[in-house]
C-alpha cells in the first residue's frame, strides 16, 4: 500500500521554523521526522519531531490539544514503540496534522503558531536517545556487491554462496547494546586467531571496523504464525535510520563458524536520532535493483510486482572518517565513500516477507539492519574491509595518515539523504561513534 504524493511532500511549501527552509537541510517541512529526547536537568524522555534546527515536542503539542485524537496517547509516551504500532493510516494523519502546523501556508501567524512554537527547543539543547524500545534486531546482507567482495576475500572462485541470490541472508543481532549517535564505543577484546600463531590469544581487536546501514524500524508486526506478505510489508515498516554495525574482523573470522558472527559485533550498534518515515521517502522511491542476466527470480513468496517497481529507496550514504590528528589540527572529517541504497539486491519489503515467511513475529520497534551498503564501484563500499581488501591496501588519509583499519580515537560519522528534481532535499542526519581504547 503506496502513500501517494500529497501536499506534505509539495517542495513548494516552506515552514515559519526559518531554519527548515535552508535548501541544504537535513529537516525541512517535508520532511518531519521522529525522535525521543530529553531536555537538560529532566529525565523525562519524550518524542519530538525535527524541523530546521528544532524539535517540536510531541508530548507537550498533545497536552496542548494539538495533536488529533486518535494519535495523542501514542505521542505521549517514551520510546516511538506505540506510535510505530499503531499503522499507516494513523500515521498519515499525524503526519497532515504536523505539515500543517508547521506549515509557514497553514499556520499564519497567530495563537495557533504561538502554541507551537512554545513547544520548539534547539536540538543542540536537547540530548537524543535510542527512539525506540527495541526488543529485537536482525541484521542482513542484502548488498550483493558487498557480499560478493567480501567473499572474493575469503573464497576468490565463488565469492557468492548458492543461497544469496535466492535468500535475503541475516542473523539475529543484539538489541541490548543498541546506542545512540554520539555515544563512545569502547574497543572490544576477544578472541582472536592470528595466521602465525598455534593457539588464539584473547586482547582488543587490531581490525575494528564500521559497516554503513540503514536500519528499518517495524510497524505494527505480526502474530506468531502469520506470515507478512511481501505486497503488504510496507504497511509494517515505519521508518528508517542510519546504523553502524561496529565489527571487529579479526574476532568476526576466528568465530564465525558454523553459527554467524556473535561478540565480533555485539559489542555496540549506533543508531542516528532521527527515524525518517517511509512516508517522507515516498518520493525517492526507486525501482528494485534489477537482478544481473541469469540471476533467478525470487521465489514466489519474496516476488510483487509492486516491490519491484519501486522497492528501493534512492537514498544517497555516506561515510567519513575524523582521526584524533586531524581534529587536533581543526580539519574537517574526510570521506570515505559515497554510496545508494537504490543498489541493495532484496528490498526492505523482501526482508520483512522472508523474516515472517516461517511464522516469526516481528514487533513495533523492531530493528532490520540493511546489511553494509556498497555500490558497485570501489568508491561506494561501506566499511574498511572492502575499502583496504582486508586491511592489506591500507588508505592515505588527506593528511598522510593511513588507515587499514580503526585506531583509537577515530570518529566514524554516517550521512545520508535523498534528492530529486522536484522535491525538497530530505536527510537523515548524523550517526556518530568515537573509537576509545580498549578497557584494562
Ligand atoms: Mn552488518
Amino acid at each position: 500500500m503506496a502513500t501517494l504524493l500529497n501536499s506534505t511532500h509539495d517542495p513548494n511549501r516552506l515552514s515559519w521554523v526559518e531554519s527548515a527552509n535552508d535548501s541544504e537541510g537535513d529537516f525541512p517541512l517535508q520532511n518531519l521526522p521522529f525522535g525521543v529526547y530529553q531536555t537538560s536537568g529532566t529525565e523525562t524522555a519524550r518524542i519530538g519531531v525535527a524541523i530546521g534546527d528544532q524539535v517540536f515536542d510531541l508530548a507537550g503539542a498533545s497536552s496542548d490539544g494539538l495533536i488529533p485524537d486518535e494519535v495523542r496517547r501514542a505521542c505521549c509516551q517514551p520510546s516511538l514503540n506505540a506510535l510505530m504500532a499503531l499503522g499507516p493510516t494513523n500515521w498519515t494523519a499525524l503526519r497532515a496534522r504536523l505539515s500543517e502546523l508547521l506549515g509557514a501556508d497553514t499556520c499564519p501567524p497567530g495563537p495557533l503558531r504561538d502554541a507551537v512554537w512554545r513547544r520548539l527547543s534547539t536540538q543542540t539543547a536537547v540530548r537524543m536517545l535510542v527512539p525506540a524500545r527495541v526488543e529485537n534486531f536482525t541484521d542482513f546482507y542484502a548488498s550483493s556487491f558487498h557480499a560478493a567482495t567480501v567473499g572474493s576475500m575469503f573464497r576468490p572462485d565463488s565469492p557468492l554462496l548458492p543461497n544469496y541470490k535466492w535468500v535475503p541472508i541475516g542473523y539475529h543481532g543484539r538489541a541490548s547494546s543498541i546506542i545512540m549517535s554520539g555515544t563512545p564505543v569502547r574497543r572490544p577484546l576477544g578472541q582472536l586467531k592470528l595466521p602465525d600463531q598455534p593457539a588464539p590469544v584473547f586482547c582488543p581487536t587490531r581490525s575494528l571496523d564500521y559497516e554503513l546501514e540503514l536500519a528499518a524500524y517495524i510497524g505494527p508486526g505480526n502474530p506468531l504464525g502469520s506470515p507478512i506478505p511481501v505486497a503488504r510489508a510496507r504497511e509494517h515498516l515505519f521508518g528508517v535510520s542510519l546504523l553502524n554495525d561496529w565489527s571487529a574482523r579479526d574476532i568476526q573470522s576466528w568465530e564465525y563458524q558454523p553459527l554467524g558472527p556473535f561478540l565480533a559485533k555485539n559489542f555496540a550498534t549506533s543508531v542516528s536520532p532521527w527515524v525518517v518515515t517511509l512516508a517522507a521517502l515516498e518520493p525517492f522511491r526507486a525501482p528494485a535493483l534489477s537482478r544481473p542476466a541469469g540471476d533467478p527470480a525470487p521465489l514466489p513468496h519474496l516476488a510483487d510486482p509492486g516491490d519491484q517497481a519501486d522497492g528501493g529507496l534512492d537514498v544517497v550514504l555516506e561515510t567519513l572518517l575524523l582521526t584524533s590528528r586531524m581534529r587536533a589540527a581543526g580539519e574537517s572529517a574526510h570521506r570515505l565513500s559515497q554510496g545508494n541504497f537504490s543498489a541493495m539486491y532484496w528490498t526492505l519489503a523482501q526482508m520483512v516477507a522472508h523474516h515472517t515467511s516461517n511464522g516469526c513475529n516481528l514487533r513495533p520497534g523492531d530493528v532490520l539492519g540493511s546489511g553494509t551498503v556498497s555500490g558497485p564501484e570501489p568508491a561506494s563500499s561501506g566499511c574498511l574491509l572492502e575499502l583496504t581488501r582486508g586491511g592489506t591496501r591500507p588508505l592515505t588519509l588527506p593528511n598522510g595518515e593511513t588507515r587499514a583499519f580503526l585506531q583509537d580515537g577515530d570518529e566514524v560519522i554516517l550521512r545520508g539523504f535523498a534528492q530529486k528534481p522536484g522535491f525538497r532535499r530530505i536527510g537523515l542526519g548524523e550517526c556518530r561513534g568515537l573509537i576509545q581504547p580498549a578497557g584494562a
